[in-house]
């Protein structure tokens, strides 16, 4: 299965996010409230991927609206990058999840859904052909560079990548808030500040 089929013909950031809502490329559409696509200028220099949406994002409609993002708003002040001039998506556009109780607990996609969905990704590129490519976690990562790559190992170091002349990986948001203690919250965050220096630098 794979979302090709579900591509339209002419290629503009409104018809891919009207027709992705049609998209049966594999089974995460069927327990999602609706998918959620990327959201930003159609030339934005910038393009920040992440794994998926998440809760707040199902019910909302638009990426990096939870918790995650707005660390994520907060890293991007403080280094200086208006979000505004970047543009945020996701590796797999429908939300996965488990049900617990009243709540929808996140379940990682898996190989299958993250390369049903990657027709998306391509085409939201394509479009964009951003300079700065920005993978968030090791899910976005490993499907912009392959499945050997190590974010911890290759955090802030850039690459030249088909879909842009600088790309790198940086941790996800919601790594920091998952850290265990206030202090090493602090960590992560400073070390997620410096990658997004390194962003902000090769604008
Ligand atoms: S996750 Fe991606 S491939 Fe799967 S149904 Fe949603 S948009 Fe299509």
């Amino acid at each position: 299965m794979s979302a090709a089929e579900f591509l339209p013909s002419k290629m503009t950031l409104p018809i891919l996010q009207e027709a992705v809502q049609g998209c049966h490329g594999c089974e995460l559409y069927k327990h999602a409230t609706r998918a959620v696509f990327g959201e930003g200028r159609p030339r934005a220099s910038i393009v920040l991927i992440g794994e998926q949406p998440g809760d707040e994002e199902d019910r909302h409609g638009h990426p990096f609206v939870g918790p995650a993002g707005r660390m994520l708003d907060r890293a991007l002040v403080e280094v200086g990058i208006d979000r505004s001039t970047v543009y945020v998506t996701n590796a797999v556009k429908h939300f996965k999840f488990e049900e617990r109780g009243k709540r929808r607990i996140h379940k990682k996609p898996n190989g299958t859904e993250l390369k049903a969905c990657r027709p998306w990704l391509e085409a939201e590129m394509a479009v964009i052909k951003p300079s700065v490519l920005v993978c968030l976690g090791a899910t976005a990562a490993q499907t912009v560079f392959g499945p050997a790559w190590r974010v911890t190992k290759e955090r802030g170091r850039f690459v030249e990548h088909p879909w842009a002349p600088h790309a790198t990986s940086t941790i996800h948001p919601s790594a920091i808030l998952r850290a265990p203690t206030e202090e090493q919250r602090h960590a992560e965050y400073a070390a997620f500040l410096a990658d997004l220096k390194k962003v902000h630098a090769m604008m």
